[in-house]
């Protein structure tokens, strides 16, 4: 496909740009990463003035080119990060828009694209993470509900939740991959327990969430019953696919304001510190290029990202880390003054490669679904 820029797209950048100008200068500063509930607030203020502004729907129903155009942009210009939003916009309101009846794309994304409903993912167990086949949380179908019972980790932003894709078993004696149905479970449902997990940084970003007989609704499945897993990979592919790509042009602004600092701070004089500034810049160079090849291919292929997802994910997490390496390098002791986003941002770089799916289940897939490689298990 071809991605370069057509009058009207460079059209579409040019008013951007101008409202983004217009725009940002006014806005307040992000609340405490601490405080998740002014967080989310923030972030769905930021959404609904995209919608306003007719900004909102470049994330299903604008060109490929549009779509990079937008993330290009509002990157450049420091507009806020999608935060609170990252499920429903990123991989829940995808799915949704993918696998969806008519009736649940009309409920479910309009408000994710006005920033009135925030969504979180439950997909990880105690002992359903990297082998999240295993997942144990059960639903009983009971007229026309299924009752929920089980146990999620890792969930984040459910403390701030309205919605949430949620895994659950439906048929226990089919083999693994084939019982799982993929629900829509509104977070304020009776028999729902959210206990916040506190980081190593403070933050409560993520929670453990206890089910205990939730009913949810027939008609919130998305798919058909038992056939979640194939629905899951869809949310997968583009949770790996698209979902960090607006970070790698976070990741070239950082990049380009360490060399600035290098400059002015005598830190650039140092050989080894210059090749791995300049060696990160041809990383996320080469990353942004594989974006625009996977977004290409699906778009090519139906609009969901393939395994070339999984390439992206491996190499992007690992670069977002020793980014953050080279800036402590550059930064030294003056890394304190940058405040509590600079800190969070920079200890939870060191989640990158477990998020999402590990590096080594990401080489997994690459060996298998890519290169072609037997199966390991
Ligand atoms: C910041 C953060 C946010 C998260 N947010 C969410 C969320 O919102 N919702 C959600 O559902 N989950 C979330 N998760 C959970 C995340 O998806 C899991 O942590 C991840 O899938 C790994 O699972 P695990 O922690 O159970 O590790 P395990 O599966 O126990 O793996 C432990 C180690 O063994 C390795 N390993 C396991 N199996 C294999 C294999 N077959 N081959 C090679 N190596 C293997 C793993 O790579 C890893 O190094 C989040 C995690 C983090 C860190």
């Amino acid at each position: 496909m071809d991605l370069s820029c057509t009058d009207e797209e460079e059209a579409y950048r040019a008013r951007l740009r101008e409202w983004l100008a217009a725009t940002l200068p006014g806005l307040p500063e992000r609340p405490d990463p601490l405080d998740w509930p002014a967080r989310r607030a923030y972030d769905c203020g930021w959404q609904r003035r995209l919608y306003d502004a007719g900004y909102a729907d470049t994330h299903w129903d604008a060109s490929p080119t549009q779509r990079l155009i937008f993330l290009e942009e509002t990157e450049r210009a420091g507009a806020p990060y999608v935060g609170a939003n990252f499920v429903g916009l990123l991989h829940a309101g995808p799915t949704i828009a993918a696998e969806g009846t008519e009736a649940q794309r009309a409920r479910w994304l309009p408000p994710i694209l006005r920033g009135d409903e925030v969504w979180c993912q439950g997909f990880s167990e105690p002992d359903a993470g990297s082998d999240l086949a295993s997942l144990r949380t059960k639903a009983v179908r009971d007229g026309d509900a299924y009752v929920v019972t089980g146990q999620k980790i890792w969930t984040s932003h459910a403390e701030v939740a309205d919605w949430c894709e949620l895994l659950v078993r439906t048929d226990p004696e089919a083999p693994k991959h084939r019982g799982i149905t993929w629900l829509a479970m509104p977070m304020d449902a009776p028999g729902i327990t959210v206990r916040p997990l506190r980081t190593l940084a403070g933050s409560t970003e993520f929670a453990e969430v206890f089910l205990d007989e939730v009913r949810v609704p027939v008609s919130h499945r998305v798919g058909e019953e038992n056939d979640g897993w194939r629905v899951t990979m869809v949310t997968l592919s583009f949770e790996r696919g698209t979902a960090f790509v607006g970070e790698v042009v976070a990741c070239r602004r950082l990049l380009g304001e360490l060399a600035r600092t290098a400059r002015k701070n005598g830190t650039w004089d140092d050989p080894v510190l210059r090749r791995r500034l300049g060696r990160l810049s041809a990383e996320f160079q080469a990353l942004w290029r594989l974006t625009q090849a996977n977004v290409s291919e699906a778009q090519a292929s139906g609009g969901v990202p393939g395994a070339g997802g999984s390439v992206f994910k491996l190499h992007y997490s690992h670069a977002r880390q020793e980014l953050y390496d080279a800036a402590a390098a550059v930064l030294g002791p003056d890394a304190l003054d940058l405040g509590r986003d600079w800190t969070l941002d920079r200890l939870s770089s060191l989640s990158y490669t477990i998020a999402a799916g590990t590096s080594q289940i990401q080489r997994n897939i690459v060996a298998e679904r890519i290169l072609g490689l037997p199966k390991g298990r």
